[in-house]
């Protein structure tokens, strides 16, 4: 929908091209190599190249700024469902999130369109993958083991074979160069725990894009004038990602709304992704009063000392046979 309003707004948009790489004159990038749906291969230059290419991070990899973040490392394994049970009334569409009874992960829920429902399983990585045979083995041995699961689907039809990631989050140390900006998956990937992926991604696009703009007017996209966003941006990625990782280390937003109930509204505004102010940092100490004694600080997401990380990580995506991308 968004390529389809930028292509009526006026923007030239090449589908079915992909970009071989960004030309940088020095430090500075100054456009990109691409090849047509036709195998002819151009130059096209620009005075800025937004990297918008999602977990393939062309241009993190390129320059190395990757971080991996210490302490989330998760694996998904899903497929869909056809009548799958749904909700009934203005609950249908809602996406629900069901802890397994190990307490080691958690399902999403998704209602789709046609009837259809993603039902996937998240876990840590080592638990989820580790010793344990096929993607659908794994997919049913966790679903057997979670009675919510097997009710909704107990009507339902698979559709499809069974998809699995392995996903790390991280983040880019920059989000922007001379010329160049990272939005997106590009620049990021959080825990998909709070469905925040696309509200970071539109939200580093709206950044990133009025950066751009003033940086164009003033004849000038370096990388701090081109790339200032990034500090707040951050800010507000840390904000969700404690919600994530408080909620992986036991955090029970239902006994915190009990205890706080005058917190419940901002609360559920940091849910629904009002991360961008610290208007919603009230809530943190009172969260801190609900710990466990001997509970560990979350460590920060640039802080890699604190765990050991596997010397060739990759996020990678496991398609059923015969799926494309
Ligand atoms: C298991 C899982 C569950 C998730 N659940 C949710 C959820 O419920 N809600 C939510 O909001 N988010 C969710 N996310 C995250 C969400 O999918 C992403 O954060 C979001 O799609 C990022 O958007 P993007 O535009 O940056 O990247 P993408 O949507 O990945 O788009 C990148 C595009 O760039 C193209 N591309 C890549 N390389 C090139 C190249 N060299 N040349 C040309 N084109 C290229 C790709 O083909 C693709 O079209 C989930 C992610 C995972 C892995």
């Amino acid at each position: 929908m968004m390529l389809r309003n930028a292509a009526e707004q006026g923007v030239e948009v090449q589908e079915e091209t992909r970009v071989l790489e960004v030309l940088f004159d020095g430090q500075k990038a100054v456009g990109v190599k691409v090849q047509n749906k036709d195998g002819n291969v151009e130059e096209v230059r620009a005075s800025v190249v937004v990297d918008a290419s999602g977990q393939s991070t062309m241009l993190q990899n390129r320059l190395k700024l990757r971080v991996w973040d210490p302490v989330l490392n998760k694996g998904a394994v899903w497929t869909y469902w056809e009548n799958a049970y749904r909700d009934t009334g203005k609950d249908e569409g809602a996406t629900i999130v069901i802890q397994t009874p190990n307490k080691k992960g958690w399902w999403w829920y998704i209602p789709l369109h046609n009837n259809v429902v993603s039902v996937g399983v998240v876990a840590p990585f080592d638990y989820l993958f580790k010793g344990r045979g096929s993607h659908e083995q794994i997919y049913n041995e966790e679903k057997e083991a979670t009675p919510d699961i097997i009710r909704r689907t107990a009507n339902a039809k698979r559709v499809t074979g069974y998809f699995a990631t392995k996903d790390y989050s991280y983040r880019s140390k920059e989000c922007a160069g001379d010329g160049w900006v990272l939005v997106g998956d590009a620049f990021g990937f959080l825990d998909p725990l709070y469905s925040s992926g696309v509200l970071l991604a539109l939200k580093s696009g709206e950044l990133a894009a009025d950066a751009i703009c003033a940086g164009l007017a003033a004849d000038d996209v370096s990388a701090a004038k081109i790339g200032g966003w990034g500090p707040n941006f951050n800010e507000g990625v840390d904000r969700m990602r404690r919600l994530v990782c408080e909620y992986y280390d036991g955090f029970s937003f239902g006994k915190f709304i009990k205890n706080f109930p005058d917190l419940k509204n901002t609360v559920t505004d940091l849910l629904i992704g009002d991360l961008f102010t610290d208007r919603v940092d009230k809530v943190w100490q009172p969260m801190q009063t609900t710990y466990e004694e001997n509970k560990k600080p979350i460590p920060t997401w640039t802080d890699p000392a604190t765990v050991e990380l596997p010397p060739a990580k990759a996020n990678e995506l496991f398609l059923p046979e015969g799926h494309r991308p």
